[in-house]
């Protein structure tokens, strides 16, 4: 049984709890240690369970808080070797111990939980999203800060039976939004951020192979709403013959809380 949870997620910070057979992990580290360690809590997790916290790229609403965290539990960060490049000046000293360092498409075992990384587009050194797998190959997905939806995506995202699933803006409210053009360009290209309707259709593919959970995530403050994300999302669905709490469990991630514990048996 593999266990999630998202801590908090959002364009303002994102960690998520991955726990399988007694190992627990995080999942970028970009809120405050504070909040990070009371949002475990909440769901009853120890902290000093935690057996490393796994980066997906160096951008600050995924980093703030990891250094903080690292040194607290005195456990390993692991990243990329560009990702640890570009963020190690942001986030304190780590002892060299904890600092470790992986090959993006190669899996690893941590434990008992399996993680394999995978390569996503996104304006950052070398962004991944992240597979996890219990030993019987059932596995969950993590993709956020995806600018555009690639055959390495497709490839292992394909019969997670949960995938955290980035739905950052809605179109026309980026479009009208605050943003500066030169923004709203950087937003929308396919280094920048995956929108409800890409995150709707890619879904549908999703399910047709077997998801039977999307939680979305990291939605944008400026240019989104969790009804405007879930509702472009079931509409979609229900467009292909997908009946939302029968064929799907569907769930907007929370910016400043943590989601209820998942399990995936
Ligand atoms: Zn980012
Ligand atoms: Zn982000």
């Amino acid at each position: 049984m593999i266990e999630y949870c998202s801590i908090g997620s959002g364009s303002s910070g994102n960690c998520h709890f991955v726990g399988y057979k007694g190992t627990n992990i995080l999942i970028d580290a970009g809120l405050s240690g504070k909040f990070i360690l009371n949002g475990l809590e909440e769901n009853d997790i120890k902290a000093d369970t935690l057996k490393g916290i796994f980066i997906t790229h160096e951008h600050i609403d995924h980093i703030k808080g990891a250094g903080i965290i690292s040194r607290k539990l005195d456990i390993p960060i692991y990243a990329n070797f560009k990702t640890w490049c570009s963020m190690k000046d942001k986030i304190g000293k780590i002892a060299e111990k904890n600092m470790m360092v992986f090959e993006n498409e190669e899996t690893y075992e941590i434990e008992n939980i399996i993680v394999k990384p995978f390569s996503i587009e996104h304006d950052a050194a070398d962004p991944v999203g992240f597979n996890f797998y219990a030993e019987n190959d059932d596995k969950i997905s993590i993709a956020t800060d995806v600018g555009c939806i690639t055959e390495n995506v497709k490839r292992n995202l394909h019969r997670s039976r949960l995938v955290v699933l980035e739905s950052n803006y809605d179109q026309n409210m980026l479009m009208v939004g605050p943003y500066t053009y030169e923004l709203k360009r950087r937003v929308m290209s396919n280094v920048g951020h995956l929108s409800n309707d890409d995150a709707a259709k890619f879904s549908v593919e999703l399910i047709k192979n077997g998801t039977e959970t999307i939680l979305l995530a990291h939605l944008s403050k400026e240019n989104n709403f969790p009804e405007l994300a879930y509702q472009t999302m079931s509409s979609v669905l229900n467009q292909n013959d997908i009946a939302v709490g029968q064929d799907v469990t569907l769930d907007v991630l929370k910016r400043n809380s943590p989601s209820r514990l998942f399990r995936v048996k």
